[in-house]
This record gives C-alpha cells, sequence and structure tokens, in this order.
C-alpha cells in the first residue's frame, strides 16, 4: 500500500540541515557565528528542526583540513584547523549557538566522518595511525584501518573531546561515517587487522582466503565491526549516556554495517545515503530495507558543484524535486527523517528547491 502524504508527514521527526563548519565554506575561517545564527532563524521559518554540525575537513576533498573546533586533549591538537575562526579559544563560539539552536526547538548533532584525516598531519598526534592496506600492500586513498590502535584511540578522542566541549549546551546525538573497510568486496590486509582475523576466527587472511570465502569474510566483517562500533558506543556513553550515537551507512555488507549488529552496539538511528547519485532514486526503498528495522534519516545530498577527488555529482533544482516525488511515492515505514547535505555549498536555487520540498510533509 502507498503511504499517503498525510501519513508521511507524521514520520518525519527530524528535518534539517547538515552544515560542514568548515568542510566546504568558501573562506578559509568557515561558518561566522552571524552565519549559523541566521540559518538558525531560516531553518526554524521553513519548518525545520534539525541541525548536524560537521566538524573536521579533510584538504584532499576541498581547502580546509582539520578540525573546526579547539581540542583540549594534547593529541589531537595536530590536527586543529588554524583557519578555522571556531577552533581558536579565543573566537570559539559554537557552544553559545548550539544553546541558541537547541532554544529554537532543533536537535542539534555533531557529525564526525570518523577515520577520514589528512595522514601527514594526524599521525604528529597518532603516531600509530595507518591507512587501510589492500593485499597488494597499496593503501587506500583516504580512510584509515579501525583496528590500528592509534586509529580507534583517536577516533574515540575526538568523539569525546567535542562532546566534553558542546554536549552540555544541548547536542541530543552524534554521527560518526567510516568505521568499517572501504575497499570494495575485500577487507583491510594490515597486520593489526589480519591478526584480529585470525584471533576471531582461527583462519589465515589472504586475498585466496577471502575470493574463496566471500559469505564467511562478510560475516566475520558484519560482527567484528559491529564490536568495534559497540565499543565505541559504551565508550562515549560512559560519559555521555544521553547522547545517541547515530552510523552514517547504508548497511552495506562489504563495509561490515548490518542492522544486526549495529542495534546491538547501541545505535539507534541509521543515516542512509540518499542521493549521491542524481536523478536515479530506485535504491531508496532498497537502502531503506537494508537498514530496517532501525529507523532512517536520509542523508541527501544537494550540493550545488563538482568538488575534488570524490565522485559526487552535482545537483540542480530539477533533480532535488524528482528526489521529493520519489519520498513521497516510498512504501518504507522507518523513514523518520531527511538531513541535506551540505548547507555551505547549495546555491541559492537549491536551497529553495528544499525548502518547496519539504513544505510536502509539514
Ligand atoms: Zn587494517
Amino acid at each position: 500500500m502507498q503511504l499517503t502524504h498525510s501519513v508521511m508527514k507524521n514520520k518525519f521527526q527530524h528535518l534539517g540541515w547538515q552544515v560542514g563548519l568548515s568542510y566546504q565554506t568558501p573562506r578559509p575561517e568557515g561558518k561566522r557565528p552571524d552565519e549559523l545564527r541566521q540559518l538558525i532563524h531560516e531553518m526554524r521559518d521553513h519548518g525545520m528542526s534539525f541541525l548536524s554540525l560537521m566538524l573536521l575537513s579533510y584538504s584532499y576533498f576541498d581547502d580546509h583540513d582539520g578540525y573546526s573546533w579547539p581540542p583540549r586533549r594534547q593529541s589531537l591538537r595536530c590536527y586543529r584547523d588554524e583557519h578555522s575562526l571556531n577552533a581558536d579559544e579565543k573566537t570559539e563560539f559554537l557552544g553559545d549557538v548550539i544553546h541558541e539552536a537547541c532554544q529554537a526547538g532543533l536537535h542539534v548533532q555533531l557529525m564526525d566522518t570518523w577515520g577520514v584525516w589528512n595522514p601527514e598531519r594526524i599521525r604528529k598526534g597518532y603516531p600509530g595511525a595507518a591507512l587501510q592496506e589492500l593485499s597488494d600492500g597499496r593503501f587506500a586513498d583516504w580512510v584509515h584501518c579501525p583496528d590500528v590502535p592509534d586509529v580507534y584511540r583517536c577516533g574515540r578522542d575526538e568523539m569525546l573531546d567535542s562532546l566534553e566541549r558542546y554536549a552540555a549546551f544541548g547536542v541530543r546525538s552524534y554521527g560518526i561515517e567510516s568505521v568499517g573497510y572501504w575497499l570494495g568486496t575485500s577487507s583491510c590486509f594490515c597486520r593489526h587487522t589480519r591478526e584480529a582475523f585470525a584471533r576471531e576466527t582461527g583462519e589465515t587472511l589472504t586475498s585466496e582466503w577471502v575470493q574463496a570465502n566471500q559469505v564467511s569474510l562478510r560475516q566475520w566483517k558484519q560482527e567484528h565491526v559491529g564490536g568495534i562500533l559497540k565499543r565505541l558506543a559504551d565508550e562515549v556513553h560512559a560519559e555521555f549516556p544521553k547522547v545517541e550515537i547515530w552510523l552514517h551507512s547504508t548497511c552495506d555488507q562489504d563495509r561490515g554495517h548490518s542492522s544486526t549488529f549495529i542495534q546491538k552496539a547501541g545505535i539507534p538511528v541509521v543515516i542512509p545515503y540518499m542521493m549521491h547519485t542524481a536523478g536515479d532514486f530506485s535504491d531508496i526503498p532498497q537502502n531503506l530495507c537494508a537498514v530496517s528495522p532501525l529507523p532512517a534519516v536520509g542523508h541527501v545530498c544537494v550540493r550545488s558543484q563538482p568538488f575534488k577527488n570524490y565522485p559526487v555529482p552535482p545537483k540542480n533544482p530539477d533533480v532535488i524535486k524528482s528526489f521529493f516525488d520519489a519520498i513521497e511515492r516510498t512504501e518504507a515505514d522507518n523513514l523518520i527523517g531527511l538531513m541535506f547535505f551540505n548547507e555551505s555549498c547549495v546555491s541559492r536555487e537549491n536551497r529553495r528547491a528544499v525548502y518547496d520540498g519539504i513544505r510536502r510533509f509539514l
């Protein structure tokens, strides 16, 4: 049965922007407090209820590089973006803005791509941090391996450090992304992953074993990555029990994400990618089914410009309108919201198309 408009509108608990505090902003210093205050008013005027703040950049994709807040932990300071206005203790402003957003009724989330860092810079604070490794010894371009102790430690530290600064202002959730394997259908072949694999399966991780045992490998990845997510969630919840941890994923089994183990990790919401391509929305039902029974807040890329080293096509108002048409047609019952990315990189026309589209669900 196709859901009616009136049924759909009750499902969207979360509608809002995801904003790169520095990522893809037009100036080195990133967002300014007056821009974010203006955005809060604009969001409320258009019925939005959700604000996700992305707190780091990597120059592989953009001119900005590093953390957009001033870390207190010594080991994280190597990756502070010295150009970012909010990353300087003397000009830091985000806590007050988060407070104002919460006062305005918005659900505020912090977002961290987790493990996507400038390799040379992050190693100054976490010397063992290493990129994921292929079986032939080549390395991934930008995703670090969660099995490497310094990578895990850094990912956990940045969550705790940003929450220690901002949770008290009213942060409700913390989104993370890249915990898992990002090398197609294989795994990471670094020493730490191979050791974990041997310890947990009694087998030796080789490219030959991977080719002959794809199903077993997938099962291991889902359980193993689920364990990493649980450890991470437990450690963050020990300090911040009220902050929900959400995972940005389409529950791609090859990456090691399954709704069963995500649930076991204590992660209550998944953020599936919904408009990485332009114009083909046929995978929306399938992606929502893959994350089920977990509720999903769709991650909707509405950026109007192409950017370097990441093959996501730019969007225009026609594509955005077609996306909302597809959402109105969806029969999935676990879609509870939409977040539009990246507010710092949308044209006036795309912004208008987003506001016009969400009016259908208000
Ligand atoms: Zn590894």
